[in-house]
This record gives structure tokens, C-alpha cells and sequence, in this order.
């Protein structure tokens, strides 16, 4: 499917994607501006991304770094209060044109790259603030560290590397319950007296509103199906 088989444009889809944040936040008495959406772009164009903006819209994740570099300066230049977020893997090598492009990086998973992320941010004056990400399945193939790995990573990025890390980051198995993923990302995001929790997406971002999500990661909702799945 195709936006242009949708009679729904991506304003519509984003008016009701913040209207049910908004319903899940009341719901369980959270202030609905304490949940920001993060519009994911990635594998549709620069147009989707000018509709999403012409509504009104500034937030936007990418998850690969040179793709989100082929649309976004430009709109950057434009729309200069637009934030974007990388939400995919980073490799050390990609990682000063990340600090140059991305005003969040939520995937900080590895002390390698945070180091590169603050040798970076040191060279380029510019520092993103940082999630890291934990892999609260434990699921082989899957970036994160892992939930047990966590207050050691937090500790050596903030302490050591000095990033300026805002909060965590998951993607629960695709075929398990998400609370209970929200629900541990939540627990270690307070030991570790962080504020921020980034968690749900298109099939659960309601259910991460409920467990305290202060962003939420929505794109198929928004643009539509995308026509492959990035790794
Ligand atoms: C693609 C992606 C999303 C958005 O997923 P949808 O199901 O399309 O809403 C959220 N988070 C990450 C890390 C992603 O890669």
C-alpha cells in the first residue's frame, strides 16, 4: 500500500496518532504534553516528511544515518526548530556526521560508540543529547545492551564520556507482551535517575504511554507501510 491509495493524508494520521497519546496520557492521569512523538520517516521521501511539517509536526527519527543526510539538511535549513532523532544502530565510523546531523541519538548501546560520539561532539561543538539503548529481550540479533549491562553503561557514557544522556531506549520482541519490556525499561531508567523513556511504535505506542513513555516512535501509522523493512 501507498499513501496514494489512502484517502487519509499523513496530517490526518498524525492528528489521530496525537489524539490517542493524548486519550492514553489522560487516561491514567499524565500530562499529554509529557509525551512527544517522534515521526518516523525513514524509507519514505522528503514530500512526506514537508506534509508531516506543513502540519504542523517538527519531530522526526531516522534509523540510518546516510539516509536521513540525503533529506534532511535541507529541511533542517528551512525549519531550523525541526529535531531529528537517529533511532537505528550507529558504527563509529558515521559517527561525527551523526553529532553533525542529529539533535538525539537513541541508540547508544556500546562504550565504542560512545566514545566516538563524544570525540565527535568535541571536534564539532555540537552535543546531542543520548538514550541508551537496552536490549530488554535479550534477543541475540538485536542491538542494546543488555538490562544487567545497563547502570554500568549509563555510568561510563555520563561519568567518563560525558554525554549528555537524557534516557533509555528499547524495541521489545516483536512477538512478546511490550508491557512487560516497558515496564523494565521504565525500572531501570529510575535507578538510574533518568527521566526520559522512549518506548512504543505504531502497534503499542498506547500501551507505552500508560508505562510512562516520554517519547513515542510512530511511522507506519503515520506515513504508511513502508515498501521494505530496513535491517
Ligand atoms: C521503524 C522504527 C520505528 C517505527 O516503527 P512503526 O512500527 O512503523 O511505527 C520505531 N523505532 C525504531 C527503532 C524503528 O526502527
Amino acid at each position: 500500500m501507498t499513501l496514494s491509495d489512502s484517502p487519509e493524508t499523513v496530517a490526518d494520521r498524525l492528528a489521530r496518532v496525537e489524539h490517542r497519546i493524548a486519550k492514553a496520557a489522560r487516561g491514567i492521569g499524565r500530562d499529554p504534553a509529557a509525551v512527544k512523538l517522534v515521526a518516523v520517516s525513514k524509507t519514505h521521501d522528503a514530500e512526506a516528511v514537508r506534509a508531516a511539517l506543513a502540519a504542523g509536526h517538527r519531530r522526526f527519527g531516522e534509523n540510518r544515518v546516510q539516509e536521513a543526510e540525503g533529506k534532511f539538511p535541507d529541511l533542517k535549513a528551512e525549519y531550523p526548530d525541526l529535531e531529528l532523532h537517529l533511532i537505528g544502530p550507529l558504527q563509529t565510523n558515521k559517527a561525527k556526521h551523526a553529532v553533525a546531523l542529529f539533535d538525539v541519538i537513541e541508540s547508544v548501546d556500546r562504550e565504542k560508540v560512545a566514545a566516538a560520539i563524544a570525540e565527535a561532539s568535541e571536534k564539532l561543538g555540537r552535543r546531542p543529547r543520548c538514550f541508551i539503548q537496552v536490549n530488554t529481550g535479550e534477543e541475540p540479533q538485536k542491538a542494546g545492551c543488555l538490562p544487567a549491562e545497563t547502570d554500568a553503561l549509563v555510568a561510563l557514557c555520563r561519568d567518563t564520556h560525558r554525554l549528555d544522556v537524557v534516557g533509555l531506549m528499547c524495541i521489545p520482541p516483536a512477538d512478546d507482551e511490550p508491557s512487560l519490556h516497558f515496564a523494565l525499561l521504565a525500572k531501570l531508567a529510575a535507578r538510574n535517575g533518568l527521566k526520559e523513556l522512549s518506548m512504543g511504535m505504531s502497534g503499542d505506542y498506547e500501551v507505552a504511554v500508560r508505562l510512562g513513555a516520554t517519547y513515542v516512535r510512530v511511522g507506519t501509522a503515520i506515513f504508511g507501510a513502508r515498501d521494505y523493512t530496513p535491517a
